[in-house]
């Protein structure tokens, strides 16, 4: 049982000692003190289906036995800064990983975040280039540094930064996109926005195969190959940010752009790659790595032994546990599951994603797509109260985004959209 303060003595701290910009989900917030799997345990007790855990622990769900005990050995043994001496930890994680790239992606550089994964992928094209410019996609989440806030392209995650060289792409959305869902007709903008607002060269493109933080929107079919090509033949690097889709999450690969038959020249990760342990990285050519020879390039915790044993033991329990192959058999029949309810309720507008990274988009009309705001919020408070987590997302938040830890299981699938059934029918 738990014996900690009580929700509401840690919400009075969190008011006085934490910054006033931290949000939290639900009117009432949630005082989650233990989880296990896909649920998560409130103060009481209280079990609830964690369907968005995806973003923070990813793929073994939580505190997975053998995570825990390759980081509690690990600490036991050896915490450091990895740079200065050798250590198995690191190159046994970087082995494994490459292992998992296609081509000559083999030169891994580990970071502590997601943000910092894509600064110094952003960096390394810039310099590797010698050009500057840079194209992302709108409603992209890239990071909340100078040149990933720039990358960044919605306006809620975006302060005063200096945008320098960076150009937003329209977004290749199949649901909401002037071209629909023809990949070709949007990648024709990345080459107007090169012949038009940049010098005819560019040092990269970076882009998400699957928004997440926009609402779980895919990049229409084809897009991607055609923008690399664009992008190559103005002298730019490619760049995938895997940071959510990665990890076998979309079922039908291991890695998001894979679905679009591209191989990036830089991929970066985070979240998942350590099961919730504070940890990002790179990977590239050995030829583009070499642009760091040329100072040197430090991080004191980036590939730390502690991490990197946790990474370690992930892409283990992914193989052993066949989750890739789980989050394709579960994520598919959760999809159907919720298409069905779509033909029950206009409300919902579209249902999109691959594997564990769904997306349900709410609308009060379906002709003119008008954003649901208020009924993202209230179903997703009743569904909590049912004992269902969802998160939300897009650039007028009303869409709710599915990304469950990948040990989901159709049984949860069910009470998922039983319990979004029962909320919806009462509205
Ligand atoms: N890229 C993507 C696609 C993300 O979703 C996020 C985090 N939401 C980031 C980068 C940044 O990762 P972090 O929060 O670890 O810096």
């Amino acid at each position: 049982p738990y014996e900690g303060p009580s929700g509401e003595e840690i919400l009075r701290k969190r008011k006085e000692f934490l910054s006033p910009s931290m949000f939290f989900f639900y009117n009432k917030p949630l005082n989650i003190v233990h989880g296990r799997r896909q649920y998560l345990f409130d103060e009481n007790g209280r079990r609830y289906l964690d369907a968005f855990g995806g973003i923070a622990t990813v793929s073994c769900g939580h505190c997975h036995p053998e995570v825990v005990e390759a980081i509690v050995n690990q600490t036991k043994s050896l915490q450091h800064s990895t740079v200065l001496y050798l250590n198995n930890a690191i190159t046994d994680f970087a082995e494994a990983l490459a292992s998992k790239l296609p081509n000559d992606l083999k030169v891994v550089f580990f970071t502590n975040s997601g943000t910092e994964a894509n600064e110094l992928a952003l960096m390394m094209a810039r310099l590797y280039t010698g050009n500057h410019d840079v194209i992302s996609v709108r409603n992209s989440y890239h990071g909340n540094a100078a040149a990933t806030m720039a990358a960044t392209a919605q306006s809620v995650w975006k302060f005063n930064v200096i945008q320098s060289g960076v150009h937003h792409a329209l977004n290749p959305d199949p649901y909401r996109g002037m071209f629909g869902s023809d990949g070709e007709k949007y990648a024709r903008d990345v080459q107007e926005i090169i012949d038009y607002g940049t010098s005819g060269n560019v040092a990269a493109f970076i882009s998400e195969a699957i928004q997440g933080v926009g609402g779980i929107v895919e990049m229409a079919s084809g897009y991607l190959g055609e923008a690399y090509k664009v992008v190559r033949n103005a002298g730019g690097l490619c760049i995938a940010d895997e940071v959510q889709a990665g990890f076998g999450r979309t079922g039908t690969h291991f890695w998001g752009f894979q679905a679009q038959g591209v191989v990036p020249d830089i991929v970066t990760m985070a979240k998942g790659i350590g099961n919730g342990i504070p940890m990002g990285a790179v990977v590239t050519t050995i030829e583009i790595a070499q642009v760091l020879m040329r100072r040197s390039y430090f991080n004191t915790f980036g590939g730390n032994p502690v991490c990197c044993a946790a990474g370690r033991a992930v892409l283990k329990v992914i193989d052993e546990e066949k989750l890739q192959e789980n989050a394709f058999a579960v994520g598919t029949y959760l999809k159907q599951r919720l298409a069905a309810l779509q033909h029950k309720y206009q409300l919902i507008g579209d249902v999109r994603g691959r594997g564990l990274m769904l997306g349900v988009e709410l609308v009060t009309d379906r002709q003119f797509k008008t954003p649901a705001k208020a009924e993202t919020l209230y179903i997703m408070d009743q569904m909590k109260d049912l004992g269902v987590l969802i998160g939300k997302g897009g650039c007028h938040g009303n869409v709710f985004r599915i990304t469950p830890p990948l040990c989901f299981t159709k049984k949860d699938a069910d009470f998922l959209v039983d319990a979004m059934d029962y909320t919806m029918s009462k509205i």
